[in-house]
Order: structure tokens, then C-alpha cells, then sequence
């Protein structure tokens, strides 16, 4: 099958789906990547197949051999989107075909093959139609996808796996911080970097999240909520978060990103936000930004806000940075105006109740 190829899904239904009663329970308070949806998404690869059997079907936990590869090293990656309900009870996803692309590049860096961006999109598409009675309607609440490539050979060799899985699965999810946006203190790893030149820090795989993990259980017992990681030539420059992109807003309503060149992650929400901001009439500027000139701007009021953005919590204030070396408030430690109003008018797009004029939204129903 080649990329142009319209693929069938073949629906297999579950024969004991959540009651409604349960589901509507669960979707009145669904909380963030606990509870699932009845169906999934699977298609396999080999090399002598290429892509096939396209499935939707009862969501189940996968029997893998304990030599499967990807449990030894690590070769997955995966993607993460979400379906809004829509005003008039629909449904739409929000630039799948970005995560589609992304999940393609992540997967040339993981030497692993790549799914056409189509395939990626119909997967999510019939997965989403499948089960629409999961999509929460609450405030801040939709329906997150995540989709994921495991290498499933059977086989202790250190090289490319000949097979693969690619599955989605799908959870209802709330506000990721609840009752609005309070802000978040970062923590300044001085100990551990997230990526270096040359190595995986721009593909989304599960490996750069293995590797943060210590950093971030750093920060839990610093008090901090979340990680900034500095670059790992200087250890001087702002990168990203364990997985949120970083922007600062300064005195001028200018606004400043880290720019993407191997070692950040390219957010789509950051993208997606460099845009609106450039649509309102912003100065948006992709440039370096070091840990200490931070301090410097945010102590004498030259930076007045600075905020975290990704998929899972959209956009959120940081209030406060920590580390051995540092310690600083930004602005009245809330969300400041210039993130509201990013923030506002990204949701706004998100949820169909604003104009779409870049065409980010992608009506499933
Ligand atoms: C997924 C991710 C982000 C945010 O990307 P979005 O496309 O905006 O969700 C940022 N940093 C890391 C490390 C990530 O994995």
C-alpha cells in the first residue's frame, strides 16, 4: 500500500463497551490518562508487507514476547492530539496532519518506517468516530489521542526491528490544572541535560521522557512543579521543558522562544502560537535566551510574563524559577495578559468559537 492509498479500517466492535451510565460518570470528571475509550487503533509493518491490516478494534493489552525489542532499547515514539465537541455536538481535531508529519520525522530519527501522513490521519479519524460518545463537553475537557510505534520483533540484536506496531488509544481528559491556569515553578537542571547536537532531543520518543525522569523527580523534592533543561554544550541557554515548550514575554509585548535546530521538541502548540501572535500584531522572536539574563530581565521588570505550552495543559503561566544557582519570580506570579489573551485565542480556535484562519481545525463529524 502506498502513501495515496485511501486504507480501510476494518471495525471491530467491542462486545462489552462501558455502559452509558458508567461513561457519562467518568466523563463528568475524567481527570488526565487514567481511563480509556472501548476501541483502538492498530495497523502492523513488516518489511515484506509494508503497512497493513488496518483495524479498529476493542481495546486490549498487546501480548509481547519478553525479547520483544522495543523493550530493550527503547526504539518507539509516539504522538499526542486532542478532539474537541464541537458547539453543534461534533467533533474536530486540531492540525492532525502537523502530528502526522512530526510522527513521520520522529520516526526517520528512530530508524523506523514511516507511516504516510494520510494512514496517520484516518487512523485518528475513525478511532475518534468510533468512539464519540467519549468526547467530554466540559470546560477544558476533550478527547486525548495518543498514537505510538513499538518496534515488535522478537529478537536481542542491536539494530533496526524488521516489524511493527502502530496503535492509538484514546482518553477523556479534563483541565490538565484545575479551576483555570495557576502558574508553575520550574526547576533549573543544573545536573541533568534533555538532548545534545545530534541526538534525539526533536523527536518525540519515549526514550528523551525516560531520561527526564530523574531531573523531574529532582525538582518534585525542590518544591518545583516542572523542569527547565538548559543546553547541553554552555548550560547556559533556555530549552525547553520534560515536555512543554517555553515562551517569554517582555515590557514591550515582544515576545521570545528558544529556537528549534536539533535539540527541542517542535511543539505544534508553539507553532500554532508563534502564528496567532504574528496574526495580532506581535513581534514573535526565535532566539536564544539564557538562564541568567532571565534572572537579570525578570528581576529588573524587563520580562514580565513567561509561559509553558504543549498539547496536554495548551498554555500555563510560570510563576517562579528555582535551581542551586537561582531564584527568581516572574511579573505577579499569575498568568499575565499577553498570555491570557494567546491562550484565549487559541482555545477559542480549538473549540470551533472562534474563525479557523489558518485552517487548523479538522472536523471528524
Ligand atoms: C510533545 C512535546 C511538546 C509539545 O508539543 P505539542 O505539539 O505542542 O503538544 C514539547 N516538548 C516535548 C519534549 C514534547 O514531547
Amino acid at each position: 500500500m502506498d502513501g495515496t492509498t485511501p486504507q480501510m479500517f476494518a471495525i471491530e466492535k467491542s462486545p462489552n463497551p462501558v455502559a452509558a451510565e458508567a461513561r457519562e460518570a467518568i466523563l463528568a470528571n475524567p481527570g488526565f490518562g487514567r481511563v480509556f475509550t472501548d476501541h483502538m487503533a492498530t495497523i502492523r509493518y513488516t518489511d515484506e508487507r509494508g503497512w497493513h491490516d488496518a483495524k479498529i478494534e476493542p481495546r486490549r493489552p498487546l501480548a509481547v514476547d519478553p525479547a520483544t525489542t522495543v523493550l530493550h532499547y527503547a526504539q518507539e515514539i509516539f504522538e499526542g492530539l486532542k478532539a474537541y465537541r464541537l458547539p453543534d455536538g461534533g467533533a474536530t481535531l486540531f492540525r492532525p496532519l502537523a502530528n502526522a508529519r512530526r510522527f513521520r520525522k520522529s520516526a526517520i530519527r528512530l530508524a523506523m518506517p514511516e507511516l504516510p501522513e494520510e494512514l496517520f490521519v484516518q487512523s485518528v479519524h475513525a478511532l475518534v468516530s468510533t468512539d464519540r460518545d467519549w468526547i467530554p463537553s466540559g470546560d477544558g475537557a476533550s478527547l486525548y489521542l495518543r498514537p505510538f510505534l513499538i518496534a515488535d520483533e522478537v529478537f536481542l540484536g542491536v539494530k533496526p526491528s524488521h516489524s511493527y506496531l502502530y496503535c492509538v488509544i484514546a482518553c477523556p481528559v479534563g483541565a490538565y490544572f484545575k479551576g483555570g491556569a495557576p502558574s508553575v515553578t520550574i526547576w533549573v537542571s543544573d545536573t541533568y541535560t534533555r538532548a545534545a547536537p545530534g541526538g534525539t532531543g526533536e523527536a518525540k520518543c519515549g526514550g528523551n521522557y525516560a531520561a527526564s525522569l530523574v531531573a523531574q523527580a529532582e525538582a518534585s523534592r525542590e518544591g518545583c512543579d516542572q523542569v527547565v533543561f538548559l543546553d547541553a554544550v554552555e548550560r547556559r541557554y533556555i530549552e525547553e521543558l520534560g515536555g512543554m515548550n517555553v515562551f517569554f514575554v517582555f515590557e514591550d509585548g515582544s515576545l521570545q522562544t528558544p529556537p528549534l535546530g536539533g535539540t527541542i521538541l517542535p511543539g505544534i502548540t508553539r507553532d500554532s502560537l508563534i502564528t496567532r501572535a504574528r496574526g495580532m500584531g506581535l513581534t514573535v522572536r526565535e532566539e536564544a535566551y539564557s538562564i541568567d539574563q532571565w534572572q537579570e530581565d525578570a528581576r529588573s521588570g524587563r520580562l514580565r510574563e513567561a509561559f509553558a505550552c504543549g498539547t496536554a495543559a495548551v498554555v500555563t503561566p510560570i510563576g517562579h524559577v528555582k535551581g542551586k544557582r537561582h531564584n527568581f519570580a516572574i511579573g505577579n506570579g499569575g498568568a499575565g495578559d499577553v498570555t491570557q489573551r494567546l491562550k484565549d485565542a487559541l482555545i477559542q480556535i480549538q473549540l470551533g468559537l472562534a474563525d479557523d484562519p489558518n485552517g487548523w481545525r479538522d472536523r471528524v463529524f
